[in-house]
């Protein structure tokens, strides 16, 4: 029994960040960094990178985390439009050397990819996203890879349609016909919701205790598990036609 009802999905579409690896170890990383580089320009860069830490683990989504955290630092309000554009940068172009992803990832990514065509769909700044694909050493498994604010900026992140669209297009699949994996319940379970598709929402990161809104065709513990369910649907026992 897999709980599936209806044609089974076609394509597998993966979240990136709390989803395959620890985000928190990418903003940790990118905290020292703009430390360093506070430091560099004659701040303290001790207690920089001490808010800075603060701020992100507040919520990693929130603008304006860099501001926030310099005046925490005691940096006066009239100082920021001079420290700000060196430091946000410092941030931007921070290239982690190696980011853990989560137990299992790697294999059951490859089962996936074994079974069913897979792409990553993920938002943010498209270099950071890029840096974090490529420190995770996941991106040879991932042939196909959509950022979102590459189609359109920050107004076509998920749940906008626009970047599963793309998905299924780059796969030749319809997009309802998609499965997504994916830890956030307001962003990649909505998103399969958006187009029709379903979705196996990851409970870990910093998003494990939201609630299930909207509801996920499965929740599971950790992203091997999803997989199992996925692949449990994507080659049935018994199914003799796609
Ligand atoms: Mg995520």
């Amino acid at each position: 029994m897999t709980g599936w009802s209806g044609p089974p999905p076609l394509g597998v579409v993966v979240d990136l960040d709390d989803t395959l690896y620890p985000q928190a170890e990418y903003l940790a990383s990118a905290a020292a960094a703009v430390g360093e580089a506070a430091a560099a320009a004659g701040l303290d860069g001790g207690p920089v990178h001490a808010a800075l830490r603060r701020e992100l683990a507040a919520g990693s989504d929130a603008g304006g985390t860099i501001d926030r955290a310099l005046l925490a630092a005691g940096v006066p309000a009239a100082d920021l439009p001079g420290h700000l554009p060196a430091l946000v940068a410092a941030f931007t172009a921070h290239t982690p050397p190696h980011l853990t992803p989560y137990p299992g990832v790697r294999d059951a990514l490859a089962a996936l990819a074994a079974v069913a065509p897979l792409a990553c769909l993920t938002d943010g700044n498209p270099v950071i996203q890029a840096a974090k694909l490529t420190a995770t050493g996941l991106l040879p498994l991932l042939p196909v890879v959509v950022v979102t604010d590459a189609l359109g900026g920050r107004g076509v992140r998920k749940p906008h349609p626009a970047g599963i669209g793309a998905v299924a297009s780059a796969l030749g699949v319809p997009a309802d016909r998609l499965l997504v994996i994916g830890d956030r319940p307001g962003k990649d379970v909505a998103v399969a919701a958006a187009v029709g598709a379903r979705a196996i929402r990851v409970r870990q990161g910093e998003y494990a205790a939201a609630p299930d809104e909207p509801a996920a065709w499965a929740v599971t513990a950790s992203f091997p598990a999803a997989a199992e369910r996925a692949l449990a649907v994507l080659r049935p026992v018994g199914a003799v036609a796609r």
